[in-house]
């Protein structure tokens, strides 16, 4: 077999058996459970010659790491992913969300593409390396870790802290990217370069208690109600990054009106003509702070001094946590005592594993940052072959990524795993949604692109 004898269908039919298969385990984090993913991945690579190795830091919560040696004439591609998945309820789905049911020329289920589906990308385009005999001039590591959904405290982190001369790279691919965006009639495709920093806060407001039975109308309940409404009838700051830009300006293309999103005197009135999309749009360019839990009172008759509210906050790279303090201080008032919350990530985790996490998340860059230099610059030609006419944009991703913790590495991370959709199959629609699923055409494509970029390393 040679690079251009390979057999396309046979390899999308094996592509959709280990998709199905791993959408079958059910990798839900919490808990996670990801020990039979990994070890079904294990046994795959074994079968092709390919010896991973398997950690498991907390027990079932396992992360592999597979090496494919090249050259040693340049360092190493690190293909990263990982194997939990968020929780998915099964009432709002059309197909039990853990069936890999096969309809509708796509996958189901949850992790489709988020992301099994990149994973399984990954591993064919791996595999096809070994097969074809093919000498890299760098390794290739394949790395498919637990936890990322809640941190990656034991996956990625765990990784990167226990070892790293295992994952260190010269360059990582990764989520989130590669996936149709329709604008007009021009298609896109975006590729995470950079991502947002969490920084989540604690608001407390305080007033008079006493009992139920007489009203208190300037308490700590009014006081919470003030603070619910300036948080979500306000935008934070507007910050431009590159990535940001260099993705309004692609998509302008063919949109010209978007450019005001990078005006700050017009990006208001751009989002508002928006409809559903303003969302992503507002989080790329602005700091966001959004209230996820409110809790305040134990007993029904008995007003409370305090309440407090939990606030998911975001700060776009090039930001700092005081500047971003300072926005939220400013739009609450004085009234509002705002600190930065002290709980890492995983709120189920106990005392001890907050406390360790505390420690690794200490260690975490601001965030990862990846170039739009020559290596970008080959994803082009790649999405040609898969779509032509479709334009590559870097990509500023408004959440976090196990990027972060590679980048403590050193390794800068591109979200690539093409797959290309329909106009009434949206990408934002199905991510982390009811009905996940991808094209078993996106399935294959996003595996030839990932080879592509494997074969020229
Ligand atoms: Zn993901």
């Amino acid at each position: 077999m040679t690079a251009t004898g390979i057999h396309w269908d046979t390899i999308r039919d094996e592509a959709v058996t280990y998709l199905g298969d791993l959408l079958r385990i059910d990798t839900t984090n919490p808990p996670g459970n990801e020990r039979a993913a990994a070890e079904y991945l294990a046994e795959v690579l074994r079968r092709e010659g390919i010896e991973p190795q398997l950690f498991e830091p907390e027990p079932e919560r396992v992360s592999l790491v597979a090496r494919l040696a090249g050259t040693g004439e340049r360092g190493p591609l690190l293909l990263q992913g990982h194997t939990d998945v968020v929780p998915a309820n099964p009432d709002e789905w059309s197909r039990p969300p853990f069936s890999g049911e096969i309809a509708d020329g796509c996958v189901w289920g949850r992790g489709a593409l988020d992301m099994k589906g990149t994973v399984v990308m990954q591993l064919m385009a791996l595999l096809l390396v070994k097969r074809l005999g093919l000498r890299p001039r760098g390794d290739i590591i394949f790395a498919a870790v637990a936890d990322e959904e809640a941190g990656g405290f034991v996956g990625a982190g765990w990784l990167v802290d226990h070892h790293p001369d295992l994952v260190r790279a010269e360059v990582a691919l990764g989520e989130v990217g590669g996936f149709t965006v329709f604008i007009g009639d021009r298609r896109f495709y975006p590729i995470q370069v950079a991502e947002k920093i969490g920084n989540s806060l604690n608001v407390t407001v305080r007033g008079a208690s006493g009992h139920g039975s007489q009203p208190i109308r300037d308490g700590a309940m009014a006081k919470a109600g003030e603070v619910l409404r300036r948080l979500t009838d306000n935008r934070l700051g507007h910050h431009v990054h590159p990535a940001a830009e260099a993705f309004v300006r692609g998509l302008a293309q063919a949109q010209p009106e978007l450019l005001g999103l990078l005006d700050e005197r017009r990006a208001a009135a751009v989002l508002a003509e928006m409809g559903a999309d303003a969302r992503h749009f507002e989080a790329m360019l602005h700091n966001t702070a959004s209230p996820t839990i409110i809790s305040g009172g134990n007993k029904g008759n008995v007003i409370p001094g305090s309440v407090e509210i939990t606030v998911d906050g975001r700060i776009i790279p090039g930001q700092t946590p005081e500047s971003f303090l300072a926005e939220v201080r400013a739009l609450l008032g004085e009234e509002a005592e705002v600190v930065a919350r002290r709980t890492i990530a995983g709120d189920s985790a106990t005392a001890e594993q907050q406390a360790q996490r505390a420690v690794q998340a200490a260690g975490i860059p601001p965030t990862t940052e990846a170039p739009v230099n020559e290596f970008f610059a080959q994803f082009q030609p790649i999405i040609d072959e898969l779509d032509p006419g479709a334009l590559v944009v870097p990509y500023l991703m408004p959440a976090v990524t196990d990027a972060r913790w590679f980048a403590r590495l050193g390794t800068p991370t591109y979200g690539f795993g093409p797959v290309k959709l329909t106009p009434d199959l949206p990408f934002w629609t199905l991510f982390h949604s009811a009905d996940e699923r991808i094209p078993i055409d996106g399935l294959l494509s996003g595996t030839r692109a990932i080879f592509r970029v494997l074969e020229r390393w």
